[in-house]
C-alpha cells in the first residue's frame, strides 16, 4: 500500500495493539489492548512512569519490533506487515528519531552525523554536508561543524542528534525521553528546538517522557500506567 501523507484520516492508527515480551517461564505484558490515532502535525506526548510501556508502544509505533497482536499504520501503510527490507525503507523515507544517548557515531564529525539520513538516500557528499551545516547553524552550533562527538557537551551533541533527526524533513519524528540526560535549561532549549521543526513543516511527534515539565511542550499527552492508556488530553497552551 503507498504511502498517503495527506490523507484525510489520522496519521497514525494504532488498533488494538498488545505486546508481550517472553521471560523465562513467563511472559511479560508490556502493552494491553492500545488504540490510539494521531494526527499530522501534532506533538503527542507518550506519558507515564517507568516501566509504564512507553518505550514498549514508542519501538511498536516506530516498526522497531512488530506487536504480538494488533495493527499500526503510518500514512496509511501497515507497518506492523512490513518485511525488515520494507521496514527499513520506511524509516529511511518517513520517520526521524532523537535518542536519550545521542547515538552520535563517535569517528563522524559534526557535520558527518548530520548528514548520514541523507547519504542513505543518495544526496551526493557536497550536497549533503552543505544541508547539515545549515542544519548544525539553525541549532547553534556553527563553531562546532567539525567537532567529534566526544568533544561535544551532552546539549550540544543532542543538538546534532536533533538536526541528524530533521534533516530529511520526516513526516514523524520519534523521541524516546530525548531530554533524560540533560539538566533543565539545556532540556528547555531542546525542546524548544523539536517544537520549532516540527512546526515549521507540520510535522508529527511522538515524545516519551517521564517528565510532567516535557509534557507541557505537547498539543496532547497519552498517559500510559502498566501498558494501558489512562488518559489521553489535549493540552491548553
Ligand atoms: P518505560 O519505557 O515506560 O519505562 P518499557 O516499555 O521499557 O517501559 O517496559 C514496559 C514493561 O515491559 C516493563 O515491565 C519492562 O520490564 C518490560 N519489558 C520491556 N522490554 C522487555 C524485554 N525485551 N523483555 C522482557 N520484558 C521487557
Ligand atoms: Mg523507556
Amino acid at each position: 500500500m503507498t504511502y498517503k501523507e495527506n490523507e484525510k484520516k489520522a496519521l497514525i492508527e494504532v488498533a488494538h495493539i498488545r505486546k508481550e515480551y517472553p521471560l523465562g517461564d513467563e511472559t511479560v505484558v508490556a502493552l494491553k489492548d492500545i488504540s490510539l490515532k494521531i494526527n499530522k502535525g501534532e506533538i503527542c506526548c507518550i506519558f507515564g512512569t517507568s516501566g509504564s510501556g512507553k518505550s514498549t508502544l514508542l519501538n511498536q509505533l516506530a516498526g522497531m519490533e512488530k506487536p504480538t497482536k494488533g495493527m499500526v499504520k503510518i500514512g496509511g501503510v501497515p507497518i506492523s506487515l512490513l518485511t525488515e527490507d520494507q521496514l527499513a525503507k520506511f524509516r529511511q523515507q518517513h520517520l526521524g528519531f532523537v535518542f536519550q544517548t545521542y547515538n552520535l557515531l563517535p569517528n563522524l564529525t559534526a557535520t558527518e552525523n548530520v548528514a548520514l539520513p541523507l547519504l542513505f538516500k543518495g544526496v551526493p557528499k557536497e550536497k549533503r554536508e552543505k544541508i547539515a551545516r545549515k542544519m548544525l547553524c539553525r541549532v547553534g552550533l556553527s563553531h562546532r561543524l567539525d567537532h567529534f562527538p566526544k568533544q561535544m557537551s551532552g546539549g550540544q551533541q543532542q543538538r546534532a542528534g536533533i538536526a541528524r533527526a530533521f534533516i530529511t524533513q520526516p513526516a514523524v519524528v520519534f523521541a524516546d525521553e530525548p531530554t533524560g540526560n540533560l539538566d533543565s535549561k539545556t532540556t528547555v532549549e531542546v525542546m524548544e528546538m523539536i517544537c520549532s521543526f516540527a512546526k515549521d513543516f507540520n510535522q508529527t511527534i511522538i515524545l516519551v517522557t517521564h517528565d510532567p515539565e516535557m509534557a507541557s511542550y505537547a498539543d496532547r499527552v497519552v498517559k500510559l500506567i502498566d501498558g494501558e492508556i489512562i488518559s489521553d488530553t489535549i493540552v491548553s497552551h
